[in-house]
């Protein structure tokens, strides 16, 4: 089964994501944490990225197709993959098409600008493994350090309150068309997001049983 995660930036995919792909055995291609990668390791594709990033912009839509592309070729999907953050645009989604992945769910969570903005304040990532945490809604068990591999964490420079409201605006023009062209293909399922973490997974995992 391969699951698309779409919504606003701050929406919660990575963390739902990572729920998802431990309850349902599932791996997790997430675009950003690629990339973040890159940027870590000083490789060119990720100092290229970096540019549009801090910016709030979207990265290119080729550098994408050719990270999704090595990715598929050096990965095997298993029981099957959800796709963190990609498509975030109509080529991508076509390309994911051209390339012959099969997409069996689109689960879209739903939040509000202002909702994002106040949310994206308390967001911590580790920059090793990409995990990623809340202050209040979803804290590591000691304060700034990583559970899963004891970085230290930090606020992602695109998560500064002026970047925020950027990618917001790059989300509603660039991505959100996305939800209509998979719900032509009727395999969209919007979720409420502003719940808690356990809340609004138990509810992406109904949706998708629902789906079988
Ligand atoms: P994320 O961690 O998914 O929020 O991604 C962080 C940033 O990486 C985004 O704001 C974009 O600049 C870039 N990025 C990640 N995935 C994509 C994608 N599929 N298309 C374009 N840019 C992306």
């Amino acid at each position: 089964m391969n699951i698309i995660m779409l919504g606003p930036p701050g929406a919660g995919k990575g963390t739902q994501a990572e729920v998802l792909s431990k309850k349902m055995d599932l791996t997790t291609l997430s675009t950003g944490n690629i990339l973040r990668a890159a940027i870590a390791e000083k490789r060119p594709v990720g100092l290229n990225a970096k540019t549009y990033m801090d910016k709030g912009e979207l990265v290119p839509d080729d550098v994408i197709i050719g990270i999704v592309k090595d990715y598929l070729e050096t990965h095997d999907l298993g029981k099957g993959c959800i796709l963190d953050g990609v498509p975030r645009t109509i080529a991508q989604a076509e390309m994911l098409d051209k390339m012959g992945v099969r997409i069996d769910a689109v689960l879209s969570l739903e939040i509000s600008d202002a909702a994002i903005e106040e949310r994206m304040g308390g967001r911590r990532t580790c920059m090793k493994c990409g995990a990623t945490y809340h202050v209040k809604a979803n804290p590591p068990k000691v304060e700034g350090i990583c559970d899963k591999c004891g970085e230290k964490l930090t606020i992602r420079e695109d998560d500064k309150p002026e970047t925020v409201r950027q990618r917001l605006a790059v989300y509603h023009a660039q991505t959100e068309p996305i939800i209509g062209y998979y719900t032509e293909q009727g395999k969209l399922t919007a979720v409420d997001g502003t719940a808690s973490v356990e809340e609004t997974s138990e509810k992406l995992v109904k949706a998708l049983e629902m789906l079988k």
